[in-house]
């Protein structure tokens, strides 16, 4: 098996700067549509490279609200080919990487005369029903089990059985049906690692600075001839760039998409739309369903739902304005505007529950890589689609989501054999590596690590009250290309969003680990832990606005300003 080691990468990339490589395709990006594409060019025989500016997942990866869903919203807008294709990969990968992403069950509050009708429901339901129980057919599901599958809906007065602290007053009828969830970070990891076996590389900390080109022909822009390309790491020998050589460049930078383009003169396509969301003990607001409901102050959906024993409150979603992070000492942070918007809906909807600021754990900000219409509408209705640009052997992708990161990448690639020999993958392939998990093997590490799991030493000791295990800690400081604190607290686990103070409670032993695997001296464990408490106050927690102890009944006006 390839696992990531500091000496390879160092001894790669001396040689590299010796001699620039030549691959077939070189993935700019690190998220899950980057992984996506490594993963399937591996997959078609390509030779490939993968250079992420940061560390793996690092962008908009690790900070959505984490929902496999097969696309409800696609087929409220009449969009069935797209529900469908949705529906079929969230099935494929509940029962391929089962452990990773699994089932979560939702429930939509109906009020009288507020959308959406407890009948327009049930009808968009029995399609997505429909679409997901002969997807589970095609998985070799049995016909009992898949009869059994499906929506329901429940009379008002239930509701104290299925969301506590429901508002009750106009609740007509409450609608529970199945989505799936995962750990956005780990499923990007889980395609790396996948990636990597098929023989092509993924490097974190590696930042493309410029596409290199022959020298164009009548005004043309000449071949791709790869990328210059900066080690951005802390172990970087050298700041001067130097070269890999493609036939083709897919950028798959997401948010961050116009930056390669607009550097060889196109005109920005992106409208970064910022979404934020809140974390907060599963004691303090306890909820064994997602539970969707429309913001009473502006009518967007929005929700709150049970992840790794926590409960999580999202999301917003407006223009972020203030310039995208590159550094990876600066992040995405939630405003004092949001917060309140969050807390507001809240209490509207759930009056018992009270939430306070210093209830709140912490918190994520992610920007959505939406293609702008041009239009001045509202955020919210932007179209979420992806879209792929061919500038000339530079093919740029952007926009899409986890579920069918897949077939984003197959799409990437079809576009890129007009460069390169490469036959992209059917749909009617597995997505995962499927293996047969071996007894007193925990699903969930089968899940998260795929056939590493194996040789993972499993303490099952689990870390403070989460599920995570200190044996995921040791694997990622060993295997997973870990060069900072965060990379291993915020991404290859997420106990800094988990554990209060992000998790420093733990520093005492991780301490000796971090000196033992990664070789760490004092001034770097100093500056590392200096670094990831920055990280942390500025981006990942509501910071000093906590104390301001009070509950914003009402308080948020409509949208929320940036
Ligand atoms: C708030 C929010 C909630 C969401 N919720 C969901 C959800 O529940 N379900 C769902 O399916 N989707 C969801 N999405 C959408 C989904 O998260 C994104 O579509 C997806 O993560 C985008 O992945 P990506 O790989 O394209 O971009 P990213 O994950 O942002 O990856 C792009 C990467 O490119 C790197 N990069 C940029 N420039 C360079 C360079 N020059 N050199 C090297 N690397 C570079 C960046 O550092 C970054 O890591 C949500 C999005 C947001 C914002």
């Amino acid at each position: 098996m390839k696992f990531w080691s500091a000496e390879a990468r160092r001894n790669t990339l001396a040689d590299w700067r010796a001699t620039p490589p030549f691959v077939d395709v070189l993935v700019v990006g690190g998220g899950i549509t980057g992984a996506g594409v490594l993963r399937e060019a591996g997959r078609a025989g390509c030779s490939a490279i993968l250079c992420e500016q940061n560390d793996f997942a690092w962008g908009t990866s690790s900070k959505s609200s984490k929902m496999v869903h097969g696309g409800l919203r696609y087929l409220g807008s009449g969009q069935l080919q797209l529900a469908r294709e949705s529906v079929s990969e969230r099935e494929r990968m509940m029962v391929e990487a089962a452990g990773l992403v699994e089932p979560l069950q939702f429930l939509m509050a109906h009020y009288s005369g507020e959308f959406p009708p407890a009948w327009l429901f049930d009808k968009l339901l029995h399609v997505y029903d429909r679409f997901a129980r002969s997807a589970a057919l095609r998985q070799g599901a049995e016909r009992k089990q898949v009869k059994a599958m499906g929506h329901r809906q429940w009379p008002a007065r239930d509701h104290g059985m299925l969301a506590t602290n429901l508002k009750q007053q106009g609740l007509s009828a409450l609608t529970q049906f199945t989505d799936a969830v995962t750990d956005d970070a780990r499923l990007v990891m889980r395609v790396l690692f996948e990636a990597q076996q098929t023989g092509v590389q993924a490097f974190n900390y590696l930042r493309v600075q410029a596409v290199a080109r022959a020298d164009g022909h009548n005004g043309q822009k000449g071949r791709i001839e790869g990328a210059w390309v900066v080690d951005t790491s802390p172990d970087s020998e050298s700041d001067e760039p130097f070269l890999i050589r493609a036939r083709t460049v897919i950028s798959a930078t997401g948010a961050w998409a116009d930056t390669l383009r607009m550097h060889e003169g196109h005109e920005a396509a992106i409208r970064p739309l910022r979404g934020s969301h809140l974390l907060v003990p599963s004691w303090r607001f306890p909820v064994a369903f997602s539970v969707s409901y429309f913001h009473p102050v502006d009518k967007r959906p929005v929700f709150v739902f049970p992840w790794e024993g926590a409960t999580v409150i999202g999301t917003t979603d407006l223009d972020h304005t203030k310039g995208l992070p590159t550094s990876d000492t600066t992040d995405i942070a939630i405003s004092e505007a949001e917060t309140s918007y969050m807390l507001s809906g809240i209490d509207a909807l759930f009056p018992g529950i009270k939430l306070k600021r210093s209830d709140i754990v912490s918190s994520w900000s992610g920007v959505r890589p939406v293609i702008a219409s041009g239009a001045a509408i509202d955020p919210s209705k932007e179209k979420r689609e992806h879209a792929i640009w061919d500038d000339n052997g530079l093919i740029t992708i952007a926009g899409g989501k986890l579920t069918t990161f897949r077939l984003i990448a197959q799409d990437a690639l079809a576009h890129a054999a007009k460069y390169t020999d490469v036959r992209a993958g059917t749909s009617r392939q597995a997505i995962f590596d499927t293996h047969q998990q071996t007894a007193g093997q925990s699903c969930r590490l089968a899940g998260r690590y795929g056939i590493a799991a194996r040789l993972m030493n499993h303490s099952n000791e689990l870390i403070a009250d989460t599920a995570f295990q200190w044996c995921e800690l040791e694997w990622a400081l060993q295997h997973e290309a870990v060069f900072h604190l965060d990379d291993l607290l915020l991404r290859r686990t997420r106990l800094g969003s988990l554990l209060p103070n992000g998790g420093t409670e733990l520093f005492g032993r991780l301490e000796p680990l971090c000196r033992q695997h990664l070789h760490w001296d004092d001034a770097r464990w100093r500056n590392e832990r200096l670094r990831y408490e920055d990280l942390y106050s500025r981006y990942f927690s509501i910071g000093a606005s906590a104390a301001t102890d009070k509950v914003f009944a009402g308080k948020a006006s409509k949208g929320v300003a940036a």
